[in-house]
């Protein structure tokens, strides 16, 4: 083990009590995407008193951050991501909470070792990952020009590192009809909820012949004020996502096609949108992902991968497509716990939860510290993203 590996290993132990508190306090305040201020304000607070030149606010957004350590020379730039957004009546049932903790942790602790170490440290806080994007309008903004690598840590029921992502996109389909009296003269309607019921039946039908791995799903977030009105008004929302960027696009195209159909079939009008976020599929950096892995297991926590290759989506997929990149899971609960559910939420404020991402901060550390002092690492990342 190097001197320094040692090094930010202590470090993360000299901050195990403040780092589970700042995981405690997100996970009893959850805030939703856009309206972290309490966690943003307690990592800006944090990384400030750990003596890094601390920005709240980047990119347009009140609770984005970016913290870069002032000893800064020649050499790499490494970025470590922390999100700390909650989902809506769940709280933190995505563990967005131990991100935050593991990441603050992996900086802090790199930053005390920093001035021995070539290159450039940086901590950014990623609002709204959970359908906002932040990490989009962050790239936007140009914060991530010069990372050679960028490394974050994702609760899960397993662990694994290499896993991608897929690309997703939002869509809100409208359909205008006609209201009538439903049993009066039903003729003198035209029915905007058989419109979206038509997508739906449309889509379900090209499902037997979209390929492996791509995935259609919605709701009728409008349906219609009462039986005996003929809906005047209908809408649904759908997510779009595949592995491949291209392939969500053309996915795109027929569900689109789907709704014109359903538009024709029956007389209502249909207003098309794209909303909310779209997010690019994750391209994983081979060898910034086995580094972490080694460095995880030795912080205790066994390489534990799922059996299938099932996908989520992230905007962590647009920063690996910008800049190399990863996005490992780690493992805080039993491997049947579903994401996103009430059970992952208590794990996400456990014991085994917080000594997960003690251990992910660990590693976190380790590789950071890897990147920025072994000679060669950080062009062999470049060359594998470059060529993939
Ligand atoms: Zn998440």
């Amino acid at each position: 083990m190097s001197d320094w590996t040692r090094q930010v290993d202590e470090a993360v132990d000299r901050l195990e009590v403040r780092l589970r508190d700042v995981g405690k306090e997100l996970f009893e305040h959850p805030e939703l995407k856009y309206e972290e201020v309490r966690a943003s304000r307690r990592l800006a607070a944090e990384l400030e008193a750990a003596g890094f030149d601390v920005e709240l606010g980047v990119a347009g957004i009140e609770t984005a951050i970016r913290a870069v350590h002032p000893a800064a020379s020649d050499g790499p730039t490494v970025a470590i991501l922390g999100e700390y957004d909650a989902l809506p009546e769940i709280g933190h049932a995505c563990g967005h909470n131990l991100i935050a903790a593991g990441a603050l942790g992996a900086a802090v602790a790199v930053g005390s070792i920093k001035p021995g170490l070539p290159g450039t440290l940086v901590f950014f806080g990623t609002p709204a990952e959970e359908g906002g994007g932040g990490k989009v309008r962050m790239i936007e903004a140009g914060l991530f020009e010069g990372v050679d690598a960028a490394m974050m840590f994702h609760p899960s029921s397993y662990t694994t590192i290499g896993r991608g992502s897929l690309a997703i996109t939002e869509v809100k389909i409208e359909f205008r009809g006609k209201p009538a009296h439903a049993s009066g003269c039903p003729e003198k309607g035209i029915n905007a909820l058989d419109a979206v019921i038509q997508t739906f039946n449309g889509i379900n039908a090209l499902r037997q012949h979209i390929k492996d791995g791509a995935r259609i799903h919605g709701i009728i977030s409008h349906g219609g004020v009462k039986p005996n009105i003929v809906p005047e008004y209908a809408a649904a929302e759908f997510y779009v996502r595949a592995p491949e960027n291209d392939y969500r696009d053309e996915l795109l195209q027929k569900l689109r096609r789907c709704a014109e159909g359903a538009a024709l079939a029956t007389g209502a009008r249909l207003e098309y949108g794209l909303v909310g976020h779209a997010y690019r599929a994750m391209k994983p950096n081979k060898v910034l992902g086995e580094r972490f892995l080694k460095h995880l297991v030795a912080a205790g926590i066994p390489y534990n991968p799922p059996k299938d290759n099932s996908m989520g989506s992230t905007d962590m997929g647009d920063v690996s497509q910008v800049v190399p990149g990863i996005h490992p899971y780690v493992q805080i609960c039993e491997e049947d716990v579903a994401g996103h559910s009430r059970e992952f939420t208590t794990a996400s404020g456990s014991e085994r939860g917080y000594r997960a991402m003690l251990a992910a901060a660990k590693a976190l550390a380790r590789t950071a510290v890897d990147v920025l002092s072994e000679p060669g690492l950080a062009a062999r990342i470049r060359e594998e993203f470059e060529a993939t």
